[in-house]
């Protein structure tokens, strides 16, 4: 075997073994920024949602605001009142009291929230 040959072949074997490397690389690389990409878009979610309460509870009595605002806030409050008819009817079930302010079950004697501590008014 000539060394020419021996080198051609050698420096063939290294571009693929280059190129596979490079390979691995890119797919590790590709994986790492897409959990970051999906972990940026759960926190930016949360965000939204959370900047989309504080908007809420702001504009939720206003008389004017823009028409596709004011559909977002009624289906938002028709969910509030539905989950809270929800709610108080599982408990009646459950023998429970609903709390109004978080929405958490307590004993029916209790006289405070055991959720979120809020006074029950007396019956
Ligand atoms: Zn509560």
């Amino acid at each position: 075997m000539d060394k020419d040959f021996f080198d051609q072949a050698l420096l063939k074997a290294k571009e693929a073994f280059d190129v596979a490397r490079k390979k691995t690389t890119d797919v590790v690389s590709i994986q790492r920024q897409r959990f970051e990409v999906t972990s940026l878009t759960a926190k930016m979610e949360k965000d939204y949602a959370e900047l989309g309460e504080i908007f809420f509870e702001q504009i939720k009595d206003s008389e004017d605001m823009p028409e596709n605002v004011r559909l977002l806030v009624e289906a938002i409050q028709e969910k509030i009142q539905r989950i809270s008819e929800l709610n108080l009817e599982i408990a009646q079930t459950k023998n429970k009291k609903v709390c109004p302010d978080c929405q958490g079950f307590s004993e029916n004697n209790a006289r405070f929230c055991s959720h979120c501590g809020a006074p029950f008014e007396e019956e």
